[in-house]
């Protein structure tokens, strides 16, 4: 079984029917699909069982060595391993494993500096950045006088000259950087010198790169920002939290805003979960799996280029990509429903400079994190992208969708996650 034992199964079977129901149902949905969400991934048997652990059962507000409650000494253990081995993967002054998510951690980042009225400039939803980084409607647009750079119109790639000079004529104190829908690699030098020339700090969210990051496949923003954000469950296959990293002279206010200024007690056994993830991501195979989520999103790229369909700048350097349907007389939405009926679950965005409103959008974003996890290679990407072109040429036609779905299932099949009852029937 997952992450879980059989027993923990059995008491939630006995104690609520429903609830079990619903999670076996998300297990076989998670088994049987073709899951191509750039953002998700599956974490290992362990990382699972340390986030179901009796951890959960314990107050920790504070530190470890300094906590507010006693018989802490167990989660300043888990809590101090997870601070270690962060400090390894991504060679860090200072890191905070207490975020509780991704956007808690950009809260932190901003508060541990700024003002509220402050000004920011971050990367623009609608092209590819984050809610977080200074969206209207989020607390990061709320609170901040929140300005935007894009990509250009024509490489469909960010033109730093471009954000030099919204820096200049905005003049930030924090200038963000990292990206929910971009591919490309981000120059990191090059965003610290323009953050540098108008006296800025420089946060970078590597919420979606960072098991990239951490294992040298995409360069680290470490030595260039002031402050480093993440999650931990996209790329970096671990459980669903955030972390922030940050210069040493950043320390003590990063600390301080995370408790008491943001959080109260931080989820232990989630950090225990996180001191696992890392360890497995220290770990050489880790650094084989990134590679394959590198190798086969270039792959699905290729075969997508060469079908006559529109990547987003050309293609990727990343383990993500946009498709811009609009060639394909199909919307975002209608290729999302489209693929989900297929056994495709993959997520409509926007396209730079989309004409068409978000909850439609004229393209969809693809990853390969779980593809990558479940094993599957060239073959099956090439495979893959043959189904996709099928359903969309024809959107509509649902004798298509139930011939891919089975076909699909039956790849699902020889794939099998690892805590399927495929892999595990001792
Ligand atoms: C996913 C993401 C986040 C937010 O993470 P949550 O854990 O969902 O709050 C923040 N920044 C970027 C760039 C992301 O892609």
């Amino acid at each position: 079984m997952m992450g879980y034992t059989i027993e923990a199964m059995h008491a939630i079977q006995e104690t609520d029917p429903d609830v079990y129901t619903a999670i076996q149902a998300e297990e076989q949905r998670q088994r049987e699909k073709l899951v191509l969400i750039a953002s998700e991934n599956y974490a290992s048997p362990a990382v699972m069982a340390a986030q179901g652990c009796v951890m959960t059962n314990k107050y920790a507000e504070g530190y470890p060595g300094r906590r507010y409650y006693g018989g802490c000494q167990h989660v300043d253990s888990v809590e101090e391993l997870a601070i270690d081995r962060a400090k390894q993967l991504f060679d860090c002054d200072h890191v905070n494993v207490q975020p509780h998510s991704g956007s808690t951690a950009n809260m932190a980042a901003y508060l541990s500096v700024l003002k509220p009225g402050d000004t920011i400039l971050g990367m623009d939803l609608a092209q590819g950045g984050h809610l977080t980084h200074g969206s209207r409607v989020n607390f990061s647009g709320i609170i901040f006088q929140s300005h935007f750079y894009g990509v250009d119109r024509e490489t469909e790639m960010i033109d730093y000259d471009a954000v030099q000079q919204k820096a200049e004529e905005c003049r930030p104190r924090m200038l963000v950087v990292g990206a929910s829908a971009y591919s490309r690699t981000l120059d990191f030098p090059r965003f610290q010198h323009i953050a540098q020339s108008v006296g800025a700090y420089l946060l970078v969210d590597i919420a979606h790169i960072s098991g990239l990051v951490a294992t040298g496949l995409h360069p680290s923003p470490v030595p260039y920002a002031d402050f480093v954000t993440t999650t931990t469950h996209k790329t970096l296959r671990g459980p669903r939290a955030g972390m922030i990293m940050c210069k040493a002279e950043h320390a003590k206010a990063v600390n301080k805003i995370i408790f008491p200024g943001l959080q109260g007690g931080p989820l232990m056994h989630v950090i225990a979960a996180k001191a696992v993830a890392f360890k497995e991501a220290l770990s050489p195979a880790f650094t084989v799996y990134q590679q394959r989520v590198l190798d086969n999103a270039h792959t699905l790229a290729n075969e997508f280029n060469q079908r006559d369909y529109r990547v987003v700048s050309g293609g990727t350097d990343t383990h993500l990509f946009l498709l811009n349907l609009t060639n394909k007389n199909v919307t975002g939405k209608e290729a999302e429903t489209a693929l989900d009926a297929a056994g495709i679950t993959v997520n409509k965005n926007a396209v730079p400079y989309d004409e068409k409103p978000p909850a439609v959008a004229s393209g969809i974003r693809l990853g390969t994190p779980i593809l990558s996890t479940r094993g599957m290679g060239a073959d099956e990407m090439t495979q893959i992208v043959s189904w996709i072109d099928q359903v969309l040429e024809h959107p509509h036609d649902t004798q298509i969708q139930e011939h891919v779905r089975k076909a699909v299932k039956a790849l699902c099949t020889r794939f099998p996650i690892f805590y399927s009852a495929q892999s595990t029937s001792a």
